[in-house]
């Protein structure tokens, strides 16, 4: 995390009872070197497999920056006793408005109303069809979770009625939110924008492919802010230079950041941002917060409650 974020009294108190180390290890070996002798992680999306955990002496805690912990092998962690805690939520709002802003730059053709007025073009924004307009139109949102619902709640804002596919969250929820449940494939006919905020599973690898993206509406466009395969990307790349959709707007990608020959780079009719979401001050100082808590918490014996967000709870009975 940035110093503008990490340099306050809570570096300082942990730099008071552990050697604070900072680095991103680019291989499993520099991982296995620098978590070795560790008391403590706070880590990013770097793999922490049974292998590198295995070779540990004294790691107590993995706290993952964010809420996803697949790159860590939770199995191996609570055999060797490691807590591991996530931090939900904590990125929502950040990552909704990141949302808002992509649907708003693909149906005001934002970047290329810039491009034109940086090169000196100021009425060739005027040559292609007219933007539109959120108000009173359909969104659909795959996944009603933290983000789904922060953006829902913004979306209502807008004036647009709200449709939602997620076969897991409760009815309580989706009457709570105020919007309509409904089948995916009801949800990609009827939205004039689809916005994708369900995890990476193996079910919703690929979730949206040809099929899907044919039953859209020709004018709709597709938001992606959640995990790039959740979308064959090939599939996407057709559909916007067949006019199958109007336009995309992706803060992530299947492999990020994308090869240089990547045609989705060539597509006037997306916008893409490099997968930052999340990166606004207030959503990393909660992660700091969130992290160097849970790890004071279980390092300096000063804070008797065990750390919030435990991922592997079963780890609190095998402990002393
Ligand atoms: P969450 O766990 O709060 O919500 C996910 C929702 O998806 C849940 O309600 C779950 O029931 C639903 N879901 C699960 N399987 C589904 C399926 N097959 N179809 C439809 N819905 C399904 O997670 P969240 O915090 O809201 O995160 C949502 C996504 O955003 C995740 O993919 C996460 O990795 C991603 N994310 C991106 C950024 C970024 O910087 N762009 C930052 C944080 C999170």
């Amino acid at each position: 995390m940035i110093d503008e974020v990490v340099n306050d009294e809570r570096l300082t108190h942990l730099k008071s009872i552990a050697d604070v180390v900072r680095e991103i290890p680019r291989s499993d070996e520099e991982m296995i070197g620098l978590v070795r002798d560790a008391d403590a992680i706070i880590s990013g999306d770097s793999p922490l497999t049974g292998q590198i955990l295995e070779n540990t002496k004294s790691l107590k805690i993995i706290a993952r920056v964010g809420v996803g912990y697949d790159n860590v092998d939770l199995d191996a962690a609570t055999r060797r006793h490691i807590i591991v805690t996530n931090v939900p939520g904590a990125l929502s709002d950040s990552v909704a408005e990141h949302t808002i802003l992509l649907m708003l730059a693909v149906a005001r053709r934002l970047v290329v109303g810039d491009r034109s007025v940086r090169e000196g073009r100021w009425t060739d924004y005027f040559q292609h069809a007219p933007s539109f307009e959120l108000n009173g139109k359909t969104l659909g949102l795959i996944g009603l979770g933290a983000i789904g619902g922060a953006v829902a709640q913004r979306a209502k804002a807008f004036n647009m009625k709200v449709l939602a596919y997620d076969p897991y969250v409760d009815e309580h929820r989706v009457t709570k939110i105020g919007c309509h449940r409904v089948e995916l494939d009801r949800l990609l006919r009827e939205s004039d924008v689809v916005s994708i905020h369900s995890p990476l599973t193996t079910e919703t690898k690929k979730l949206i492919g040809e099929p899907e993206l044919n039953l859209m509406k020709k004018s709709a466009i597709l938001i992606n802010t959640a995990r790039g395969t959740v979308v064959d990307e090939s599939s996407l790349i057709e559909a916007l230079k067949k006019g199958t959709i109007a336009g995309a707007g992706m803060d992530v990608l299947t492999q990020e950041p994308p090869r240089q020959d990547n045609p989705i780079l060539t597509l006037e009719n997306v916008t893409l941002t490099p997968h930052c979401g999340a990166f606004a001050l207030e959503a990393l100082r909660r992660l700091w917060f969130a992290c160097s808590d849970a790890v004071l918490r279980v390092l300096s014996g000063e804070l008797p409650r065990p750390p919030a967000n435990i991922v592997n709870p079963d780890v609190i009975q095998l402990l002393d």
